[in-house]
This record gives structure tokens, sequence and C-alpha cells, in this order.
């Protein structure tokens, strides 16, 4: 089967969803996904999204960002994440997302690394909110076409430029041609042991970049989050204790019921700490302590977590919350440019599979969703004003025949052995990471 299509966008969280939104109406754009559409990180998250309280926070904001990254960021890309967050804040409001508020004011929280309060979020599921609200807009458009359980097996290329990709859906190839094609393929965390990620993403944007010699950027980069809540014996993917429940107050205690760590320092310094104390006191978790807070509080602010830890059998109200760290993010990725282009010509890459550089060695939190935001919509544009010159190009493709079972094997491998390379003995304790 084949198809044309002016722009091509695979993926449908955040990045993907909020790129096809921006595009020029007048465009045919077709958005696929390997499962349904809510099934994505962008779904899964909880904290927020951080943006610049006002013009006036900005270089503040910009400074906590390179600080938490360790100053490994790219300034450039740093300064517009910070320069346009408000504008694509305003952007989601517009689109429908209602973030909490308090007597009609946006309320800011905190989290880890932050100099103030600037994190909109709406409860703990702020992830679920976004991701409803794009999905909604996005079924509503006339020149947007969907297909989910849609796996994207490679690109076509044409000398150093992307023409389109090969997809199987329903064990069918379609071979799609495209003027432009967007990866929004997400993180890698179905690679590790101990992951807050969805299952399914295992990189396979990385894979498809490594085997088409398209550039990769700081792989080796992989943050650990130190609260997944613990139960024995489970591994895969793990239920994610916010960091804005830290940012809210909750303390974090060794198991004999002292604190130990600062809770709001950068993620990677309270996930070393954290494994660091469990080492030294033979232990498989710490304890995550909100037993202080009102309930009341803690079910209005946090009414996922406090739901799915009480599925586990934990009252979080009452006892302890038994945490320990996780594979949750990847900053490296595809590289990209300040308008999401990667070193192949109409091929770009946006949100966590891209490597803009606004996160440097540690991601500040909630500035994954903002990134996918600024990040794709700079995209579209840069595709809305350079689309017109560019003709599609169609020749017969021969037909892969591999099942989507035997090419996810295949992307897993390429990508491990790329990370293990950059990451050489850190590789293996990152790839248990408790
Ligand atoms: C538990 C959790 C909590 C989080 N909380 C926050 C938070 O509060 N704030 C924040 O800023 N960030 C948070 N993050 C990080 C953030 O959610 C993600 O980094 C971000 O949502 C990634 O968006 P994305 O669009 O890049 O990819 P995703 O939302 O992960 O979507 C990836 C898409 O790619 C598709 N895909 C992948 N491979 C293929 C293929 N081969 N063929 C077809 N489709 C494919 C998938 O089907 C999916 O649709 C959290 C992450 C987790 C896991």
């Amino acid at each position: 089967m084949e198809n044309i299509v002016d722009v091509l966008i695979v993926g449908s969280g955040v990045s993907g969803l909020y790129c096809a939104l921006n595009l020029d109406e007048k465009l045919n754009v077709l958005v696929v996904s390997k499962s349904n559409l809510k099934n994505t990180n962008t779904y899964l998250a909880q904290g927020g999204i951080s943006t610049a309280r006002n013009n006036n926070d900005i270089e503040l904001f910009i400074e906590d960002t390179l600080k938490a990254g360790q100053h490994k960021n790219k300034i450039d890309s740093v300064s517009i994440l910070a320069n346009e967050s408000i504008e694509n804040i305003d952007e989601l409001i517009k689109l429908g997302v209602d973030f909490d508020k308090e007597n009609d004011s946006i309320l800011y929280t905190k989290e880890g690394a932050h100099s103030i309060n600037r994190i909109v979020h709406t409860k703990d599921n702020t992830g679920e909110s976004v991701a409803r609200t794009l999905i909604n807009r996005v079924l509503e458009r006339k020149n947007i076409t969907v297909y989910e359980d849609t796996f994207l097996a490679d690109i076509i290329k044409d000398k150093n430029s992307c023409i389109g990709a090969i997809l199987i859906k329903d064990n069918e190839q379609i071979n799609v041609f495209a003027k432009s094609i967007v990866l929004a393929t997400g993180g890698i965390g179905g690679l590790f042991n101990n992951s807050t990620n969805q299952e399914i993403l295992n990189g396979d944007g990385l894979a498809i970049a490594i085997k088409n010699n398209v550039k990769l950027k700081d792989i080796n980069y992989i943050q650990i989050h130190p609260t997944a809540f613990y139960e024995e014996g489970k591994s895969g993917k793990r239920l994610l204790i916010s960091e804005a429940v830290r940012g809210e107050g909750a303390k974090l205690l060794d198991i004999n019921g002292n604190r130990f760590v600062d809770e709001l320092l950068p993620r990677d310094i309270v996930s070393k700490t954290i494994l660091k104390k469990m080492k030294e006191d033979k232990s498989l978790y710490v304890y995550l302590d909100v037993t202080f807070m009102e309930d009341e509080f803690i079910q209005n602010r946090f009414p996922s977590i406090y739901k799915e830890c009480l599925k586990r059998g934990t009252d979080i109200t009452k006892e302890y919350i038994k945490v320990s760290p996780a594979q949750h993010y990847f900053m490296g990725g595809i590289e990209v440019d300040l308008n999401s282009k990667t070193s192949m010509d109409n091929l770009y890459a946006v949100g966590e599979t891209s490597c803009t550089g606004v996160h440097g060695a540690n991601r500040l939190a909630s500035n994954s969703l903002l990134e996918g935001l600024v990040f794709s919509k700079r995209c579209a544009k840069h595709i809305n004003s350079n689309i017109e010159s560019i003709n599609i190009n169609t020749r017969e493709i021969i037909n892969i025949n591999k099942s989507v079972k035997e090419i996810t094997k295949e992307n897993q491998e390429i990508v491990i052995k790329a990370i293990r390379k950059e990451c050489g003995d850190n590789y293996d304790e990152l790839l248990n990471c408790r």
C-alpha cells in the first residue's frame, strides 16, 4: 500500500500532537503511533510543566536549568525554552487544558532545583489532562489523519534527504511518502529493568537514526528519578512518586527513620545519595514521608498517587512510602538544531527522542513537557515556512519482510549497543539502577 502526505508525524505524545496542531491547516498531515494514542509517557506525566512566571523570571529560570544540567546544556536552546515558555502555556490553556487555579489565578508549585514556584499542573495528572486535550483537538482537525497501532519500521531516504517512511499496520507494509517527516517517538525506558516509562518505548527513533547515519548527541545522559514506588520483586514499569510531592514538603528518610538528604536538590544528586544510603543500610528502598500533611490536602493535591499507592497496599496518609530510584528520562537523543531539524534534510525530531541540548547532563524537573511544546512548535513553524519548496519524490520500495517483533528486537540491540559504548562501566549500574 502507498500513501502520499505533506507531513508525517510519528508519535502521539505532547511533541507529536502539538507539532500537528501548529502545522498550517492547508497541509495534509498523518500522525501515527505504535500503540493507542494514550500509550505515551506524556499521559503518565504527573508533576506539571515549568514556565517562567513572567519576564522577570526568565533569567532565573535559565540559571536553574543550567545549574541542574551541570552547565552541559546548550545555552541558545535554554534561552529559547525560557523565553517561549509563557506563550506556549497560554496556547495550551486556549486549547483547553485546565490548570489548577485559586481565585481564578494559576497555582504554581515547586520541584527540586527550581528557585521559585513556577510549575503549572492539574493536580498530579498533568500529562493526562494535556494528552486528552491535544488528542481531542487533533481528532477535530480535518487536515490531520491518525493511524493507531501503526509501527514505524524505517525511514525512506534519497541521498541525505528523508522522503518518507515504511510503516507496518496489521502486518501490512505501508509506504508513506512525505515532504517532511517528524520523529516524536519518545524515550528509552522500555530498555531498562526498572523504569517509570511506558514499556513500549525502547528508542525506535534512535535505532532508525543510527541505521541511517543521522547524528545523535549526549546518549550517555540518562536520568534516574529518585522516587519510584518500591514493590518487592517488581521490575519493568514502576509507579512514579512525583517530585512535586517533595516540592510540597515530603521528607526522605532512611530505613531507621532519619532524614539524610535535602529533598529539593537536583535529581541526579538526590538519586545518587539514595543509592549510597541504600547500599550503606543494605536496604532495597528508603522512605518518603507525607504522613505529617493533612489527609485532605494529600487526597486533593495528589489523588492519583494516593489511589495508586492504596491499590498497592500503602495508605500514604498513614504510612511511609517505600521508594527507590528508577530510570526516568533520556536527555540525549537525535541531534537537532533550534528548529528541531536533524542532520538529514526534511527529517525533524521533537520531544524526548530529540536532543536540543536544553537539559544538559540532568533535566530540571518539569522541563520535558515544556521542551516538547516549545521545540515542536518551532518545528511546525519551520515546516510551514519551507514546505512549499519541497517536491514529493516517490519510488518503488521493496517489501522489508520483517515483523514488528523482529524489528523491535533489532532496534533494542542497536540502541543498547550505542548507549553501552558511550556509558562504559556505568552501563550495568544504569540498567538496573536500584
Ligand atoms: C511517570 C512519568 C512522569 C513524568 N512527569 C513529568 C512531568 O510532570 N513534567 C514533565 O515535564 N515531564 C514529565 N515526564 C517526562 C515527559 O512525560 C516525557 O518526557 C514526555 O511526555 C515525552 O513526550 P514525547 O512526545 O517525546 O513522547 P511520548 O509522550 O512518550 O510519546 C511517544 C510516542 O511515540 C510513539 N512511537 C514510538 N516508537 C514508535 C514506532 N516505532 N512507531 C510508531 N510510533 C512510535 C509511541 O507510540 C508514542 O505515541 C514524566 C515521565 C514519566 C514516565
